[in-house]
């Protein structure tokens, strides 16, 4: 595609992934232009990005919002020529376009799933951010993915490190790791803000203490995924259905610098990792652009500086998200879309006050024993499983006082 301008789609633009995302396209005016651009309420933010890209359509789920978008966008001085496109439907909508190349699907949590199938079915080079969509579905999602010719590539830091250091043109479509002479995938976890306390200061940490990572400034809900390891669960998920891996395959190692995004090790004993400064920037530019490469603006990673890079195991008692998710990963079915969403309402539960965090890892796994997981055939056995466990979360929850 070298050459010809890619017209995007940026799915949850107004997020932390979804302005990384602008940054880097604000660099290279003459390689993008933006289709369209969503995002749930944040209307005045969405306005800004309207009148600085003039993308095509702008959805707002969100209604009332959208009106308030339209009357601001048309309003006196800087008019821009941007159509505001209303409610869950106009995201599949903008992401299916014809008229678009490139979909970054970053929306957060479930909610994401439908608009990034949309992008895949319609064949379109989808940048995976938003790992729930593949958690909650991914053997129907991968199957979407083969079906249409859609060129699926990681944003996730540790998937998109991962991709970098495989043989070239891997996918969970061509070979398994085994014929690709791979040994095993190292997949690296900082261990987030909680990862040196004791089990008993554990019981107290707020959000905003869980919401503080040591080196990714991120959207809250992930932050809380990444306080509790849940994020490594999903991310090891993740990677069993990008790279067609095992879960025995993938060993998580705590790397607290961040600065190896992760690893594969060959049956030579090679391991090659990729590193970096922690900055979404970088595997953002390098899913845009590849297989070339673009600037994006993330500064020379200094060794020097770095000094010293340490590792050690996760601790499982302590974060017992990722136990559940390991468990989750190596049955599969449908328990990954319980995982998912009994998580979702346990992190919007400790965010609010109403749970503590350690309650998060007892929700996730109440609900995972309460319902039977089964291989899912269509996408509504995923909705259903999903629907199911967030109503048992709730109800969980409610015990709590
Ligand atoms: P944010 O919370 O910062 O942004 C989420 C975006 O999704 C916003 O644009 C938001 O709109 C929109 N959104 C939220 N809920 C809905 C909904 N129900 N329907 C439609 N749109 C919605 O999240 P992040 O950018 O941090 O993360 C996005 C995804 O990327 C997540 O899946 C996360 O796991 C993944 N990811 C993020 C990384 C990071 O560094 N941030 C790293 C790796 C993966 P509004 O602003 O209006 O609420
Ligand atoms: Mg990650």
């Amino acid at each position: 595609m070298a050459g010809t301008m890619q017209k995007i789609t940026i799915l949850g633009a107004t997020g932390s992934i979804g302005v990384s995302t602008l940054d880097v396209l604000s660099r290279h005016p003459e390689r993008y232009s933006v289709f369209a651009l969503t995002a749930n309420t944040q209307w005045q933010k969405l306005a800004q990005q309207c009148r600085q890209f003039n993308p095509r359509y702008a959805v707002l789920v969100d209604e009332q919002a959208a009106e308030l978008l339209r009357a601001d966008l048309g309003s006196g001085l800087n008019e821009c020529d941007t159509q505001v496109l209303a409610g869950v439907d106009a995201l599949e909508q903008v992401a299916a376009d014809e008229a678009v190349d490139t979909v970054m699907a970053a929306i957060v949590g479930a909610a994401g799933l439908l608009p990034t199938l949309a992008a895949v079915k319609t064949g379109k080079r989808v940048l995976l951010a938003n790992k729930e969509a593949l958690v909650m579905a991914g053997g129907l999602f991968m199957q979407a993915v083969r079906d249409s010719g859609a060129t699926l590539l990681p944003i996730d830091s540790e998937h998109n490190a991962i991709f970098q250091c495989m043989p070239s043109g891997y996918s969970a479509n061509t070979a398994g790791l085994v014929q690709s002479g791979i040994r095993k995938i190292l997949l690296t976890a900082s261990g987030g803000p909680f990862r040196t306390l004791s089990p008993a200061d554990l019981l107290n940490v707020t959000p905003a203490q869980a919401c503080a990572h040591p080196n990714w400034s991120m959207g809250r809900k992930i932050s809380v995924d990444s306080a509790s390891l849940m994020n490594k669960g999903l991310e090891l998920i993740e990677a069993c259905w990008l790279f067609d891996a095992q879960s025995s395959q993938i060993e998580v190692v705590v790397h607290p610098q961040s600065i190896i995004h992760s690893m594969v090790e060959y049956v030579d004993g090679s391991v090659l990792a990729q590193l970096g400064n922690p900055d979404m920037r970088t595997p953002i530019a390098h899913a845009l652009a590849w297989p070339a490469r673009i600037d994006s603006g993330v500064s020379s990673l200094d060794f020097i500086a770095a000094a010293r890079f340490d590792f050690e195991q996760p601790d499982l008692a302590r974060f017992p998200c990722l136990r559940l998710a390991q468990e989750v990963a190596a049955c599969g079915g449908t328990a990954a879309a319980v995982l998912n969403a009994a998580n979702e309402i346990a992190v919007e539960a400790f965010l609010h006050g109403r749970i503590a965090f350690v309650d998060i890892a007892r929700v996730v796994e109440t609900v995972l024993t309460q319902q039977v997981s089964i291989e899912p055939s269509v996408l509504i056995d995923v909705q259903a499983a999903d629907s199911e466990a967030r109503v048992r979360a709730k109800r969980y929850i409610q015990t709590f006082n």
